[in-house]
């Protein structure tokens, strides 16, 4: 069982990047990294204190006035080098992601490296093109023309299911649009945002201007929202820890973007191809062991295509290999932890006493008996209002319910609290086009379920928060806009002034 990542003393300095070096935490307790496909610890670092968190705010408010008044042209100079520096450490990055998450390599290296150099080289570009409403004389005796600014050090908190895009998503629209950033990784997780911010520093990008934080997200996190000089709180992670960062965000007035939980449904209409939405239904639950916020999580299928759908995803899951994630022949790795996957296992046995487990349901033995890992698992015949089918499991878990008109499948899709993300499935551009407009989600696949680019937005609606990431409309969270008006008459007594003066001469 592998764990190529030499991990040697790479991180020997500390888990901490403040003001561009390593250093260790002070907090006096420390984290032990474990790679979940064999449950060896593969490092342990000291945990960030308070205090680590207010050198990092310091090292990134004094990094803000210079980056903030370098030229669009010199951040992005700064970022397209970045994007070369990520690509030439590809190997390493991968590796790093497999070891810490167990994810399988072949995601690493084709899914999760690749699209954060694709996602630094588009904020490379983007840096330039930041857009605004032109300049006007609106008043007729004015001229009013808008500002686009940074707003300051961004306090960003990541989870650890993509920790390398997760930290990428965050820091990249910050930086792109001049903020400094703090970023919190998930303290699991945190070995491939060090070194995202290791080779933003090789590229040029100055000292300051990226740190890291490794720290738990009770003491250094929640000091890290409520600190005074945090101008704004980037937050992705659990809908329910999002409601705790809002709270400490409001009481003291911060600009707030929210990535939080989802449960996306599957919609597949009687005209759609059964064999293409078998197969996009397995891939799209499954990828990274389930433990994606957009994954396909409930299927709903028109009742005169349920049961074919459902014997070819349980053929499809039964061959689906698991194994050593640095196997490059392996489909399923372990999930990210012992206790994820004791969470998931959780949801699956209580599910059984009021839906049926058609495959899966329990964890491999044998040689993966010390993994994370946890069987493909397929559930049918869930009420809409049970557990399994409204909550969120971040496993490799699909459950599958029929339904029987238009109308109704759109009504169960948007049936749960979240609205992150959703696919309709169908040949009929009508059909599907009407399933676009009424599903309450942030984005909506036809005919697919998973795929993401740089140029488009990912973000919310209902509880999976709001705000953008990816794309240009990040930079609506990461600037802020003024208006500046110029008088262009150089009279003393303007017309308005009558308010006040009158009508005395
Ligand atoms: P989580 O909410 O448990 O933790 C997320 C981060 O918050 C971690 O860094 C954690 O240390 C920190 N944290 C925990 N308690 C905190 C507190 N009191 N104050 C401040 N920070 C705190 O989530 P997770 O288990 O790491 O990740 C899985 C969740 O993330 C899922 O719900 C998933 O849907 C969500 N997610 C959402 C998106 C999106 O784009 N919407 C993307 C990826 C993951």
């Amino acid at each position: 069982m592998g764990n190529r990542f030499q991990m040697n003393d790479r991180f020997a300095q500390g888990a901490q990047y403040i003001g561009g070096r390593l250093r260790p935490g002070t907090s006096g307790r420390t984290q032990d990294i474990v790679n979940p496909a064999t449950g060896e610890t593969v490092h342990t670092y000291e945990l960030a204190g308070t205090a680590d968190v207010d050198a990092a705010v310091a090292a990134a408010r004094e990094a803000f006035p210079g980056w903030a008044g370098a030229t669009p042209g010199e951040r992005s100079d700064a970022l397209h080098r970045f994007a070369s520096v990520l690509a030439e450490r590809s190997q390493e990055l991968a590796e790093a992601e497999t070891v810490q998450c167990g994810k399988p390599i072949k995601l690493s290296t084709e899914f999760d490296v690749p699209g954060t150099v694709d996602n630094t080289a588009f904020f490379a570009g983007a840096a330039r093109h930041l857009q605004g409403q032109s300049a006007g004389e609106y008043s007729g005796d004015h001229t009013s023309y808008v500002r686009r600014e940074p707003i300051g050090t961004v306090g960003s908190i990541a989870p650890w299911n993509y920790p390398l895009q997760m930290a990428a998503w965050k820091i990249l629209p910050a930086i792109a649009s001049g903020n400094t950033i703090v970023l919190k990784p998930a303290e699991i997780t945190p070995l491939t945002s060090l070194m995202f911010a290791e080779a933003a520093a090789e590229a040029g990008v100055p000292d300051g201007v990226v740190n890291i934080i490794s720290g738990a997200g009770k003491d250094a996190g929640e000091h890290l929202v409520g600190h005074r000089d945090i101008a704004m709180t980037s937050f992705t992670g659990s809908t329910a820890i999002g409601k705790r960062v809002a709270e400490i965000a409001t009481a003291t007035v911060k600009r707030l973007h929210l990535e939080l939980g989802g449960k996306a449904p599957f919609v597949v209409f009687d005209d759609a191809d059964v064999e293409a939405a078998a197969h996009g239904a397995v891939a799209g639950s499954l990828i990274n062991s389930g433990q994606d916020c957009t994954a396909a999580t409930r299927a709903y299928v028109q009742r005169p295509l349920y049961d074919a759908f459902v014997s070819a995803v349980a053929d499809l899951m039964a061959s689906v290999r698991l194994g050593d994630p640095f196997d490059p022949g392996t489909d399923l790795g372990p999930l990210v932890s012992h206790l994820q996957r004791d969470r998931v296992a959780g949801f699956v046995e209580r599910a059984r006493a009021y839906a049926t487990v058609v495959t899966g349901g329990e964890a491999p033995g044998a040689e993966l008996k010390d993994g994370a890992y946890y069987r493909p698992t397929l559930i049918t015949g869930a009420s809409q209002d049970s557990e399994i089918v409204q909550s969120e499991i971040f496993g490799p878990v699909l459950v599958v319910l029929p339904f029987d008109t238009d109308d109704e499948g759109i009504a169960l899709a948007n049936d749960t609290p979240y609205g992150l993300a959703a696919s309709a499935w169908s040949r009929d551009v009508y059909r599907a086009g009407r399933a676009t407009r009424e599903i309450k989600a942030g984005c909506v696949w036809v005919n697919d379920h998973i795929p993401i680019i740089s140029e488009m937005p990912h973000g919310g609606y209902k509880s999976s928060g709001f705000g953008k990431d990816m794309s240009s409309y990040s930079f609506e969270e990461y600037t802020q806009v003024k208006h500046v008006m110029y008088d262009n008459t150089a009279v003393v007594r303007k017309d308005w002034h009558r308010t006040i003066f009158g009508d005395r001469p």
